[in-house]
């Protein structure tokens, strides 16, 4: 027997692209089994018969052979004998899946299918009763959701990508009517085990949600493999932080350099633009906090460094070590690591929890990019999630300058007080708590810029 993650949830939530992602990291067998239910709706449909209409669809199962098949890790739908992934992926397979999904004859004929598939392999099983019917018994139960007008601006981006001509409102009242369907319908419908892990992932990045679906997955199957078992009201509390220890000194050599060197580009700073900071007392004297900003230019990381006595980490763009020498000197001087967006996200979050390990401080911009009209835009939920796993100080910064950032440019770099993550009853990484830290820290930073 394997071991078995069930994923269920609404359409669109990003099941099947997190589910894939994590099979990958896993070492798991990926399945679709939504790619099941397609596959019936498109013989039903080449046949010309009505996929919702069970009287015309029963007759129908009998000639249909659908498989799973794995081709260099990516899951292929074998639907007698032809190779239909692709095809099973328009709007009009979408409705008709919804259809043939509510006739208990066609659940029962795909049931076995699937369950064998679980017994044999570790894996990670995407639907919409997988928790509830298919694996009552899964290892991990998550149950991923997202809003409706989200999920269809995903999809929407999906199917634009694909050449489809499908309107945002069509897309949404898609996903409406699907929702409705899986739902109201008799048999398995959709709904939330009682020991699965709600995941929103409205307001998360596609690497948060799979850097926390992992995360969650990676602790329940530890605690399985040692044997402990978790009383109920524990399911929903995910202790996967690990506090780093503060107050770690960083090497003497470093820290000389720094001192000397510190001085002379804040005067090189100082005298190339109008700069003041305000709050500075905010600033710990030790390491190992964050300090969260928002992000207008290149400068930012000097601008938060120069009145800060420990050295600062961050994160910055692959490219930018591609630059000239001196730019990338003067970057990785000041504590820049290299990302590789995308798909470093994951990485990245490691790497981050290491510097504050070391005793560094992190410089983030959780807005993600440079902000082109000076307004703080909506951010990510990363930096919720490094403080969090850390349990570190979240050390607000506003950095303020109208315009373009140029030669006697008037720059005001603020920083506000500290946000600390067990002073809000944030000791987990659950997205409820991740979504209301990240939201202080937001609101912090908007309110520290004119
Ligand atoms: O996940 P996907 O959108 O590919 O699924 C297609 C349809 O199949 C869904 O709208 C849902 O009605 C149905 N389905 C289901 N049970 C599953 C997986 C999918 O009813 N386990």
């Amino acid at each position: 027997m394997g071991i078995n993650i069930a994923l269920d949830g609404p359409s669109g939530a990003g099941k099947s692209t997190i589910a894939k992602r994590l099979a990958e990291r896993m070492g798991y067998v990926y399945v679709d089994t939504g790619a099941l239910y397609r596959s019936v709706a498109y013989n039903v449909i080449s046949k010309g018969a009505d996929p919702a209409d069970s009287t015309q669809v029963c007759p129908l199962l009998s000639g249909i052979d659908v498989k799973l098949a794995y081709e260099n890790g990516s899951q292929k739908v074998i639907l007698n004998g032809e190779d239909v992934s692709d095809k099973i992926r328009t709007p009009e397979i979408s409705m008709g899946a919804s259809g043939v999904s509510a006739i208990p004859v066609v659940r029962e004929f795909l049931f076995e299918l699937q369950k064998s598939i679980a017994r044999e392999n570790n894996i990670i099983m995407d639907g919409r009763d997988i928790g509830t019917v298919v694996l009552p018994d899964a290892d991990v139960k998550i149950f991923l959701t997202a809003a409706a007008e989200e999920r269809a601006r995903r999809r929407y981006k999906e199917l634009q990508e694909k050449g489809d001509t499908s309107t945002y409102e069509q897309v949404l009242e898609d996903i409406r009517q699907r929702d409705y369907n899986d739902i109201h319908r008799d048999i398995a419908p959709l709904k939330k085990a009682e020991d699965a892990v709600e995941v929103d992932s409205t307001d998360l990045s596609l690497d948060e949600a799979v850097e926390v679906i992992y995360k969650i997955a990676e602790d329940k199957i530890a605690s399985k493999k040692n044997g402990s078992v978790q009383k109920k009201h524990e399911s929903k509390e995910i202790a996967q932080i690990r506090p780093v220890k503060r107050g770690k000194k960083l090497s003497p050599v470093r820290m000389f350099l720094y001192s000397i060197l510190r001085p002379v580009v804040r005067l090189i700073y100082k005298c190339w633009f109008n700069l003041s900071f305000e709050g500075t007392e905010n600033i710990p004297k030790d390491g190992s906090n964050i300090f969260a900003s928002n992000h207008r230019s290149y400068s930012d990381p000097v601008f938060i460094a120069l009145p800060t006595r420990v050295p600062l980490s961050y994160m910055a763009k692959e490219e930018l070590f591609k630059q000239n020498i001196f730019f990338t000197w003067l970057i990785r001087f000041f504590g820049a690591f290299p990302v590789t967006r995308g798909k470093g996200d994951t990485a990245a979050i490691d790497m981050s929890v290491e510097k504050l390990e070391m005793g560094r401080n992190l410089v983030i911009f959780p807005e993600g990019t440079r902000s082109k009209d000076g307004k703080v835009g909506k951010g990510k939920t990363g930096v919720a999630l490094i403080a969090a796993i850390a349990q570190v100080p979240v050390i607000p910064v506003g950095i303020n300058f109208e315009g373009k950032l140029k030669f006697r440019r008037k720059v005001v770099v603020r920083f506000g007080r500290p946000i600390r993550p067990e002073e809000l009853a944030v000791t987990s990484v659950s997205p409820k708590e991740l979504k209301m830290l990240k939201t202080k820290i937001m609101d912090a930073i908007t309110e520290l810029v004119y």
